[in-house]
């Protein structure tokens, strides 16, 4: 039987996430079922589910959202747990924000988050809603939660990598009535379980490291709370930012190799980081994971990985594009969590408050030894370009 652990043990991640989501094994059908295209289904008579029309549910839906939620759920608890798929992130988080909050309602967001939040910000407040924003940094979102409805955090913060400390703003928010929801796509689930943190909801972009290949979009919501979540189903069903079968299968067969792709490319992260760390062209360099980065010490305490991602400042912009140019293997790409490493200079969107010479890494699946090797050969070519032509 390949469905229930062999032990009273719970089972390791790699063990849970190769069975993940699977049916129970059926003599002739294949062990992950493809991908169901339907647009409707054969419904005479009473039109109850839980298949009915295709903007409301999908069974290759239903699959990837029980192989989430078992990733997400606390230990032993999987059953506990509601996941929704969307399109992706953006659509989880609008989903949450617009199905939760009603006009004159207080809503607090992270000021360093991801750089569509301050879009959705002043969508929400064109509709009335009172929107505060405070950085990630030092929970500082605990000073204007007095009277909010709903509290997003984002921890690690995208592109700052920042963190948070869960537990202690889940408690004052809940002593004040507020619901939280959390966005989990740096740590994906391996990393760090916000619902067994407290947090109400775990909202993701599943289009980073969670699937990894960078040819995906996805979004999902999980919680606990069949009352909570009861608005987030009808908004993605009346919005109807859903997700393509296709895509979902691609996300759910890319489950699979998740622990194996987070324990490489989370190692050659961790590698990078201690590679630069005497570096004296490289400022602000963050890791969570890294001994002595500011968030450390708050990390180790609610995460069990520290994602891919790593971040850091060159002297100027001009430095930083040096670099770049000179990396062979490393795409010059946004987005982050793929198996092939990728890399920006952040400040070319506008968006994000950072120098600009900050560079956003996103570490891959290549030996360490290469990548390594690659990031400090471009390095000590961008520091020789400098000499040159910025002289003084
Ligand atoms: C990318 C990202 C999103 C948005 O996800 P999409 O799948 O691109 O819509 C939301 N939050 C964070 C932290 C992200 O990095």
């Amino acid at each position: 039987m390949s469905g229930a652990p062999v032990s009273s043990e719970a089972p390791g991640d790699g063990t849970l996430l190769v069975r993940a989501g699977l049916p129970e094994p059926l003599k002739y059908e294949p062990t992950m079922p493809g991908p169901v295209f339907a647009a409707h289904y054969h419904l005479p008579g009473d039109p109850t589910g839980p298949y009915t029309y295709g903007r409301d549910e999908n069974p290759t839906w239903t699959r990837l959202e029980q192989a989430i939620g078992e990733l997400e759920a606390p230990p032993g608890a999987a059953g506990s747990v509601e996941t929704l798929v969307f399109a992706s992130g953006m659509a989880a988080i609008s989903a949450i924000l617009f199905s939760q909050l009603r006009t004159g309602d207080v809503v607090v967001l992270p000021s360093d988050g991801y750089q569509g939040l301050p879009l959705i910000g002043d969508q929400l407040s064109a509709y009335g809603i009172e929107v505060r924003r405070a950085p990630t940094g030092g929970d500082a979102q605990l000073d204007v939660l007095d009277g909010a409805r709903l509290l997003l955090l984002e921890t690690p913060s995208n592109p700052g990598l920042d963190v948070c400390d869960i537990r202690r703003l889940v408690a004052a928010a809940h002593a004040r009535g507020t619901i939280v929801a959390v966005d989990n796509t740096l740590a994906t689930p391996l990393g760090q379980r916000p619902l067994e943190l407290g947090a109400d909801f775990s909202v993701a972009s599943g289009t980073k490291q969670l699937t990894g290949h960078g040819d995906v979009l996805l979004g999902y919501v999980a919680c606990r709370d069949a009352a909570l979540m009861a608005p987030v189903r009808r908004w993605r069903k009346l919005a109807g930012a859903v997700q393509g079968p296709m895509e979902a299968w691609l996300a759910h067969r890319s489950l699979a190799t998740l622990q194996v792709r987070a324990e490489r490319q989370n190692a050659n992260a961790l590698a990078l980081a201690q590679a630069l760390t005497d570096r004296p062209e490289v400022t602000g360099l963050r890791y969570p994971g890294l001994p002595g980065d500011p968030s450390y010490e708050i990390a180790s305490g609610q995460m069990r990985r520290f994602g891919c991602v790593l971040c850091f400042t060159l002297p100027s912009g001009a430095h930083a594009e040096r670099f770049l140019a000179g990396l062979r293997l490393v795409d010059a790409a946004t987005s982050f969590g793929g198996v092939r490493s990728t890399a920006e200079r952040r400040g070319r969107w506008g968006g994000d408050a950072v120098p600009d010479g900050f560079i956003r890494f996103s570490a891959g699946a290549e030996d360490t030894e290469d990548l390594v090797a690659d990031v400090l050969r471009a390095l000590a070519q961008a520091g020789a370009g400098n000499q040159g032509t910025e002289a003084g």
